[in-house]
């Protein structure tokens, strides 16, 4: 291993959230911010770009959630970036059934090579979609155990986003900072449409990060109505 710093934060931080990491996902892990560093010199992927920041940021902050929750089974993360929170459950969770949606081809792409990058390529879909339009395909839509948005849009938007692949007894994962509350209080709403109730609030401890980050939790009540979400950038435009 070429940088044991590195791979000392590396370890450290996930065994605090309880995570034994095995030499490949240690390798993985190395290889991703690697991948990521020499990607992003060509496309703007993210604006994070130092090694140790790579880690907390995102792998970590990513992976906060399994102190709180069990994911596992059918996940779909939205607006995936690249990768965030979704490829680093996938190398945590191998048995992960994943699915990434992406609305820009340069992110899609880079998660692409990198499922090459790491081998990782079974139980993998990766869509250069928008939300919007993914979800009204029958064979995505309420089928979901999980779903995971992080740094999207506001509340009442990313719900429209997310609650229509949520199978019956699925929950939602939405990462936010403290302004969660007025968020909340501005998607009721939005709520209300698309028969969906907060049951969780989780207030995330990130190894190395102060600040404050949490995770809404939500569950759907009942059916949504076949007109949500709204056709692509509606949501956006006019919020419920
Ligand atoms: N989730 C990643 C993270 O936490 O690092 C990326 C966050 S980035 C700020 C937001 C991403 O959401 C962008 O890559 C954007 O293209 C994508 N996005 C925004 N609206 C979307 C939509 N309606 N459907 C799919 N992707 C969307």
């Amino acid at each position: 291993m070429k940088n044991k710093g590195l791979n000392t934060l590396i370890k450290k931080g996930f065994k605090k959230l309880k995570i034994d990491l095995s030499k490949e996902q240690l390798f993985q892990l190395n290889k991703y911010i690697e991948f990521l560093i020499s990607e992003n010199k060509k496309y703007n992927l993210t604006s994070i770009t130092e090694p140790k920041e790579i880690v907390k940021l995102h792998f970590l902050d990513s992976a906060g959630i399994f102190l709180k929750a069990d994911i596992k089974g059918k996940v779909i993360d939205i607006g995936t970036g690249a990768g965030f929170p979704g490829f680093i459950f996938k190398i945590i969770n191998p048995d992960l059934d994943l699915t990434l949606v992406e609305a820009n081809l340069k992110k899609v792409n880079f998660l692409k090579l990198l499922q090459i990058e790491l081998n990782l390529y079974e139980n993998i879909e990766v869509f250069h979609k928008r939300a919007e339009d993914l979800a009204h395909d029958k064979n995505y839509r309420h089928k979901y155990d999980f779903v995971t948005s992080r740094a999207v849009a506001p509340l009442n938007i990313l719900l429209e986003y997310t609650v229509p692949f949520c199978k019956d007894e699925g929950k939602i994962l939405l990462y936010k900072g403290p302004s969660y509350k007025e968020e909340l209080d501005n998607s009721k709403k939005a709520l209300d449409i698309l028969n969906v109730k907060l049951i969780n609030i989780y207030e995330l401890d990130i190894p190395f990060l102060k600040g404050d980050r949490f995770v809404l939790e939500f569950k759907s009540t009942d059916i949504i109505g076949h007109k949500y979400p709204r056709k692509a950038g509606i949501p956006k435009k006019r919020p419920l």
